[in-house]
């Protein structure tokens, strides 16, 4: 049997139980903030009411002054990518994000064929900034 080194939260039927907090980052603000449950896809940043992105927690926020690592970051999300662990790092710069969208087109497909309101809302979101 094939060891899987990677695998993705499925969360199988009923809501998820969860105690832990979540990141959810806006990227007007170039902030993240936390909040105990992933009830939603995507929540108002309480800074500036704008959208906020729920990510997993693996997910590490740049310093605020960071611009370049929080364009990649967004450019990151708006690919569709969460911040899952995927067996292998993220990529450091924004220009590594294309390549690194590509090698996990299948996966991203996969979660959005899992999740469609989710990402329907954060595509919206990601519409408006
Ligand atoms: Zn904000």
């Amino acid at each position: 049997m094939a060891q899987e080194l990677t695998t993705p939260p499925a969360q199988k039927g009923g809501p998820v139980q969860s105690n832990y907090l979540h990141p959810y980052a806006c990227f007007r603000c170039r902030k993240s903030f936390k909040r105990g449950s992933r009830e939603a896809a995507v929540l108002p940043c309480p800074e500036c009411g704008g959208p906020s992105i729920g990510l997993t927690r693996k997910f590490k926020p740049p310093k605020q002054t960071d611009e370049k690592q929080w364009e990649k970051v967004e450019a990151l999300v708006r690919r569709g990518f969460l911040f899952w662990s995927l067996g292998e790092p993220y990529p450091d710069t924004l220009r590594e994000v294309a390549d690194f969208a590509e090698r996990h087109a299948n996966f991203i497909a996969q979660e959005r064929a899992r999740q469609p309101e989710a990402y329907r809302q954060i595509d919206a979101a990601l519409s408006l900034t």
